[in-house]
Parts: C-alpha cells; structure tokens; sequence
C-alpha cells in the first residue's frame, strides 16, 4: 500500500471503564495496520467527560497496552486540548456551521414523540435556526443557556471505506448533531474531529457502530480542515452464538485476563483473527500478526468472540513455550525444576499455573492413591536399584507385569496413580526418573511424601 503522508491512526478510548476485549480488537486493528505500513500509534486518551473519567482507568488503560505489548508512539489527552476545541468552535460559529439552540430536554422529546405519531423519523426540525436575533436575545436575556449544533448540508456523503467498500451517509436523513452542551462540555464527536485533524491522524479505524456519525463527522473534518482522513469501519465483536456481547463477554476486561496469567498473544491471536479469512492459531510473536494483516481479510459479518478460544490458544502457546520465556514465571510460582522439567510437563498444561501441580507431584509430598495394596507393596519390591535412568520406567514395569500378570491399563494407572497421586499426566518414563527412588519406593508403601 502506498500512502503519500506518513501513516498515523489513534486509538481513542474513555478512561471511564476497564478495557476489554471489544476495546482491545480496536486497539489492536489500529496497531497491526500502522505497523505493517511503518505508521506513527497515537494513544488518545478521550477524557472529555470529567464526571465518568478517572485517572484509575486511565492507568489502567495504559497497564493494559503495555502488558499487551500494544506500544504507543506518543500519547494526548483531550482534557488538556480545550483551548483547541475552543478555537474550531469559534471557526464553526462564525462560518454559521454551529448554531446555538434552545430547546430544553423536555421539549425535544415532545418533538420526537409528535413526529413519531405521525410516522415521521424523529429528525432535529432546527427550530432553533430560524430564530430571529431578537428572539435569540430574548432567551438569553431570560438566562437560557444553548446548546450548540452543527449544521448538516444535507448531502449525501461518499467514502470508500478500507473494509466495507464504497459507503454513504445520507446526512439530510439526520439530527444537526449537538456538539457542545448547554453547560459547555464537548461531546465526544468535535474533539475527534479537531484532533484528528490536528494531530495528522491520516486513517480512523474503528467499529461500525460509528459508520453514521462518520458521516456526519466528514462533514465535520471537511469544515474545519478542507480534507479528510480514510476511513476503516470493522464490524463488531459478537457473542459465540452471533448474540449481542453480552455484559458478562464485554466485561472480559483485560484486567481479569491477565490476573489468570493468560498470555497476551494469546488474546492478540485471536482478536487479530476473528472475522477474517485467516484461520484462528497461536503466534508467539506480535511480528506474525502484523505480516499477516490486511483489511481486505476482513469479512462483513460479526466477529464471534468465544472465551473459551483464549483459554485454547493459550495452552497451545504454553505447549510450544521455550523454557528461557518461561523460567521467571515458573520461579514466581514456585514451579521451575529446569528445562527438562517443563519440556517434560508442557504438554499436559492448559494453563502456566498447572506447571505446580506437577512441580509438587515431583518434589511432593502427595497422598498416593492405592485401591490394591498388595499390587502395590509387590511392585515397591520392584523397583530397580540405585539411580533412576531413562530405561528404570520400562525395566521396572517389565518386572511388575512378569510378577503380578497385570498388563496395560491394569497395570500402569495402579502405578501411576500410586507415585503421582494423579490419573492422567507426563510421560511416566520420564516422570519417573525425577521423583527417584526414595519417593517411589514410600509411595507404593502409600506413605505420604
Ligand atoms: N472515545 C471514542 C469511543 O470510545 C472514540 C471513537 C473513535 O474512534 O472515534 O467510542
């Protein structure tokens, strides 16, 4: 793709909750697209609303990014930009493009219900336009305070969006939207814009919750700035069964995956994958999902988030996890016997804390399990002398079979269950030789150790 200004798209959340997976999948298209392209992430924190805006969320925004390993090339808050919001408004007013209304809360909605019994769409009738200056200084005189919209042309307005083709907007089918409130706080839709515009952002990707108020917003850019950014608009994150993400799904915040250790890339392959025409599979490594991203593999139909997908791609990561990216984790739980110990134990995990189970199997001390005690004691009998080594397993229940005349299943789950305390596990040869002798020999005794 050959863009002629350098690339530079946001990704803008609210610090007004935590992020979660449908915020992240923003994030993360934003941030694959722009690296694939050598473009500039800007995170924008769009802090516009002081009452729900906290710095707690905001820190954790920026927790999550990182932890993720979404890194930002440079950050802006909206709450320090007022002086620039302040300076469009003003352009706006004066080209006639933002007009101060009057209407309080109570009568708008007369107006939506009258125009809905007349089978009418519930369309802003801009009353407040056509006032006269006389009754404009009326209101004022009387304390009223306005509230400010934006003045649609009307027109049909065209783009070619980077995942649905050619769209259009019909902005005569809309409400002049309010950009500025009575008590004169931005809404969210002209700080976008004048930041957009200001701070360079060549492409918006987001959902396609925002398709319609792109619209209106291109009218927005075209006023302030002459130009326009390209537009991307990637249908939304739904429920495994095509349902509306659900409180429960949309609260998977980010936070709460992390504190069940799942492993970003985990999250990452699948956000970065879910409703296109790439398959689903584990990348260890952010670099696979950039070279691999494309819009054009981005399908028209809603992505279906299921958590159990995390959960799966995170194990197979951990199955294919080198020792050197795992050892610090392993030793912060307590679970980190050497390489051998996780190359042996990687498989059967399906998730980084199962590596204690089998940590304490080794080091112990375990109840074994024993339902025939006398198998049990003969096999102790067993067990080969001295060290134990790569061929002790075979040698020893070569021995137990000859004597007992337990074969298969009848003969390996009494052992295993008897020296691992567990029905299902590592391979057993190998598992054998770091218990050792000393623990194996007490536990088909069935002491615990
Ligand atoms: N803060 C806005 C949101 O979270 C940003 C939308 C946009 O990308 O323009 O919906």
């Amino acid at each position: 793709m050959g863009y002629c200004k350098a690339m530079k798209v946001r990704f803008a959340p609210s610090p007004t909750g935590k992020l979660h997976v449908g915020n992240i999948r923003t994030a993360l298209l934003n941030y694959l697209f722009c690296r694939a392209n050598a473009g500039h992430f800007l995170l924008r924190i769009d802090d516009t609303d002081f009452v729900r805006s906290t710095a707690e969320f905001e820190i954790g925004i920026r927790e999550d990014l990182t932890w993720l390993g979404l890194n930002w090339d440079s950050i802006e808050y909206q709450s320090k930009r007022n002086a620039i919001y302040d300076k469009a408004a003003a352009d706006l007013k004066a080209k006639g493009l933002l007009y101060p209304c009057y209407e309080t809360s109570e009568e708008l909605d007369r107006k939506r219900r009258i125009q809905s019994s007349l089978g009418r769409p519930p369309i802003y009738d801009r009353a407040s336009l056509a006032l006269t200056d006389a009754e404009r200084a009326e209101h004022e005189a009387a304390g009223n305070l306005p509230h400010w919209r934006f003045k649609l042309s009307g027109a049909r307005i065209v783009w070619q969006d980077l995942v649905r083709g050619e769209q259009s907007v019909d902005t005569g089918s809309m409400s002049d939207p309010v950009l500025i409130r009575a008590d004169g706080a931005y809404l969210y839709t002209l700080p976008s814009v004048v930041d957009d515009v200001d701070l360079s952002i060549t492409h918006v990707v987001r959902g396609e919750d925002h398709v319609t108020n792109s619209g209106a917003q291109i009218e927005i850019f075209e006023a302030i700035s002459g130009a326009r950014p390209e537009f991307g608009h990637f249908p939304l994150l739904v429920g495994a069964q095509g349902e509306a993400l659900s409180k429960r799904l949309g609260s998977m915040s980010i936070e709460s995956l992390r504190d069940e250790d799942i492993a970003p890339m985990a999250i990452l392959s699948l956000l970065a994958k879910l409703g296109t025409s790439d398959s689903v599979e584990a990348h260890s490594k952010i670099e696979d999902l950039v070279a691999s991203f494309s819009f054009d593999k981005i399908g028209r139909a809603p992505a279906r988030f299921n958590p159990d997908d995390v959960y799966r791609l995170d194990a197979q990561l951990l199955h294919k996890a080198e020792y050197a990216e795992v050892a610090p984790k392993l030793a912060a739980i307590d679970a980190d016997l050497g390489e051998a110990f996780w190359n042996l134990i990687k498989g059967n995990l399906h998730k980084l804390s199962d590596a204690k189970i089998w940590a304490g199997v080794i080091s112990g001390p375990i109840e074994p399990i024993i339902e025939d005690a006398e198998f049990a004691a003969a096999a102790a009998k067993l067990l080969p002398e001295g060290e134990f080594d790569e061929n002790s397993w075979k040698a020893f229940t070569e021995a137990v079979k000859a004597e007992t005349g337990k074969k298969g299943r009848e003969l390996f789950m009494p052992l295993r269950k008897a020296l691992t305390a567990q029905e299902h596990g590592p391979d057993m040869a190998s598992m054998f030789v770091f218990i050792g002798r000393y623990k194996a020999v007490a536990r088909l005794r069935g002491e615990r150790i």
